[in-house]
């Protein structure tokens, strides 16, 4: 109610000029029916675990709508693929309203998938189960990493059937439609500010502008003058800094890192064709619809974070004199991103004490032996994991253990490939060896940086084939599994071994598209 939004209800496809949101009505579906509940979520917002059938899932999938919920769609506009795409919007997701959690703020719910609003253009309103069953899987399994993002509360089966051309090849599939509930403290994003910019409604953006500060930046103080809006960019800068150094510590791909994708809190936002590093490789994106320029791949990303930082200090230009104020955040990206991620690189190779040039060679090479070769980045550190200390213990095992998780790790690899990652490991080893921590010390922290278990993209495509066809038993498993992810888990070790020969090429589990 602080801001200015539409009250009329009307969900045809509009431009909706002068407006930062639009009130509308979730438009019901046939048979709800609860697929998957994060019971930690749950508690932590208050929630009981509803029943499969009834009024919670009635309201989790937009059917039931309480006096107490002001369903709205956000205005927001962004870059797609770096071209400005002029108003977007919330095409398929309607807030709900904000309940108080056991922390004693306020967190938004929003449902994905829940019908058409102004914002939706010429598509749907809706989702499929694949896709939603991939965002709801991969938001907790980021959270339980450790990595910043939205939660997912609930998956609800709509009974519903949803048209999709998956492969773009002129044939479209019926496919069974699903909603997911997600959680943030909101979901206000770049793009929201972009809108207001470039529709020149500054009224609009300074009030957006002020709102988010006082609500969730209130460290900051009364947005009184620049120098506020100048401090809050600063810290949009640090935390986005933060939230890719996470990504590229784990080897999160996030897929469409457009301006409209880019959380004004530094959370992962918008689980779509997302996919995890297996082979190491900076050049890889499961996005088939970057396949020509690969913008959003796996090493562009840092890059893309600071492009998409400069657009929003493009937009926030018009709240202070001079938009060169907004250089020291950019500055304070790149520092901040450099610096997390050589800690966090320190400690998945058990490094406590600091040598910042000689690590930073380390670093380079390592990430140049493992770009030339076919290793699993996941398999690699954390077979290393055990290995380091090891070898560290035992200077003499180092020829067998180096053997070892080169066999544990690389999917193939040549002569010349294998003596680039050996050549590497003699130089970590001697590096190792200037540590004073005992190797118990260093494989525990290395243990603690280097999950086990990832949501691994073939393993999502599993979740997503049983459950179309009724057994979620799958996704139950790996929502278990995904929980401790640097956990040992013997009885799920399967679920953390190298992605298999058949999976390679397979749709949905090496490649994905935007159709969703
Ligand atoms: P995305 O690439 O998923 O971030 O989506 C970009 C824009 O398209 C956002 O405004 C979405 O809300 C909108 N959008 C995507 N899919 C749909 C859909 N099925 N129906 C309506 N709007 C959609
Ligand atoms: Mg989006
Ligand atoms: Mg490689």
């Amino acid at each position: 109610d602080e801001m200015r939004g539409e009250a009329s209800f009307d969900q045809r496809p509009r431009q909706v000029p002068g407006y930062l949101y639009s009130r509308v009505k979730p438009t019901p579906v046939r048979d709800p029916k609860l697929l998957a509940w994060s019971d930690e979520l749950a508690a932590f917002l208050g929630l009981a675990r509803p029943a499969e059938r009834g009024p919670a899932v009635e309201a989790l999938a937009g059917n039931l709508v309480t006096d107490t919920m002001k369903p709205f769609a956000a205005r927001y506009g962004g870059h797609q693929f770096g071209n400005w795409a002029g108003q977007l919007g919330d095409g398929r997701a309607i807030s709900l309203g904000e309940v108080t959690a056991t922390d004693g703020r306020p967190w938004e719910i929003q449902l994905k998938g829940a019908g058409p609003t102004p914002y939706s253009r010429r598509a749907d309103g809706r989702a499929v189960l694949r896709s939603s069953l991939r965002e709801f899987l991969c938001s907790e399994a980021m959270h339980y990493l450790g990595v910043p993002t939205t939660r997912a509360l609930s998956l609800v089966s709509t009974g519903d059937l949803v048209v999709r051309d998956m492969f773009y090849n002129g044939n479209p599939q019926a496919e069974p439609g699903a909603i997911v509930a997600r959680v943030a403290p909101t979901f206000v994003r770049f793009g929201n500010f972009q809108m207001m910019a470039s529709a020149a409604e500054l009224d609009n953006l300074r009030d957006l502008a002020n709102y988010v500060i006082r609500r969730y930046y209130p460290e900051l103080g009364e947005p009184t003058g620049p120098e506020v809006y100048v401090r809050w960019f600063e810290e949009i800068c640090r935390r986005t800094a933060v939230m890719l150094a996470h990504w590229m510590s784990v080897g999160f791909v996030h897929g469409v890192m457009n301006t409209d994708n880019m959380s004004i809190l530094g959370l992962t936002i918008d689980y779509g064709p997302y996919g995890w590093l297996e082979p190491y490789d900076p050049d890889w994106t499961p996005n088939t619809t970057d396949f020509g320029g690969r913008r959003y791949a796996y090493g562009q990303q840092p890059n893309v974070g600071l492009w998409n930082l400069w657009q929003l200090a493009r937009a926030l230009a018009y709240l202070v004199p001079d938009p060169e104020m907004f250089r020291p955040g950019l500055d304070l990206y790149s520092a901040t991103f450099e610096a997390t991620r050589h800690d966090m690189m320190r400690r998945k190779l058990g490094l406590t004490s600091q040598d910042e040039a000689e690590d930073k060679a380390l670093f380079e090479a390592l990430h140049e032996a493992l770009a030339e070769s076919e290793v699993d980045m996941t398999l690699f550190f954390r077979h290393l994991s055990h290995a380091a200390p090891a070898v560290l213990q035992n200077p003499a095992s180092a020829e067998t253990a180096w053997q070892e998780l080169l066999a544990a790790a690389t999917y193939s690899t040549s002569p010349e490939e294998e003596n680039k990652l050996l050549s590497w490991l003699g130089h970590y080893q001697r590096r190792l060896q200037q540590e004073t921590a005992a190797p118990d010390a260093i494989r525990e922290l290395m243990l603690s940086a280097n999950p086990k278990y990832v949501l691994r993209n073939y393993l999502a495509q599993q979740a997503i084939e049983a459950a179309e066809a009724g057994d979620t038993s799958v996704l139950e498993r790996l929502m278990t599994v995904l929980k401790t992810p640097f956990a040992e888990q013997p009885e799920h070790e399967e679920l953390a071994a190298k992605r298999p020969d058949w999976a390679r090429e397979k749709p949905g589990c090496a490649t994905l598209s935007c159709s969703s």
